[in-house]
């Protein structure tokens, strides 16, 4: 899949996630998607040059499951260093164990697919066979991902917009 499908989707994914933790997720799920997706293509993506133009394929290094989960999760690191030193450890950073996934479930619909160790060999799997760059498949994952984005905002506002909101009113009440 595109770099871009994969940053937006990504991206969406965990601004739900990340809302109703902290009032900058959509700033983290910005960065951390965006290095976290180009740490996983940028190693395990390999351009072969043939005859008929270059193809892009895939290396077990990155596009597994669980080593994609590994490597997705690197960029958080420098956050809970931060937030070490300060003090308050963003635990619900830990989430971030499903940028590496997400990547793999959309490079799953790709004809390259992903790789799965079978009987100690890898083998590929794909869910469907679209080029990586076919753009009704990338353009249903972007859509996707601007959903999730905009469903985001409304776990955010009613996480913590709502309960501020309440509690003039909850005084109010109570004076009144
Ligand atoms: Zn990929």
């Amino acid at each position: 899949m595109r770099l871009v499908t994969h940053y937006v989707f990504t991206a969406g994914i965990l601004a739900l996630l990340l809302s109703s933790f902290t009032s900058y997720y959509l700033v983290l799920a910005g960065i951390l998607s965006v290095a976290g997706n180009l740490i996983i293509d940028r190693l395990g993506h390999k351009e072969i040059h043939t005859r008929h133009g270059t193809i892009p394929t895939r290396t077990p290094l990155t596009h597994t499951v669980p080593r994609s989960a590994v490597w997705g999760m690197l960029p958080s690191i420098p956050f809970f260093v931060l937030g070490f030193l300060y003090g308050d450890i963003p635990w619900f950073l830990l989430l971030s164990i499903v940028i590496g996934p997400s990547h793999m479930i959309l490079d799953a619909f790709t004809e390259a697919g992903i790789y799965v160790k079978k009987e100690g060999k890898w083998t590929r799997f794909a869910l469907a066979h679209y080029r990586y760059d076919n753009s009704f498949i990338n353009g249903a994952a972007i859509f996707l991902g601007f959903v999730m984005l905009v469903l985001s905002f409304h776990g955010y506002y009613y996480h913590y917009q709502l309960l501020s909101f309440s509690s003039p009113l909850k005084s109010q009440l109570r004076r009144g």
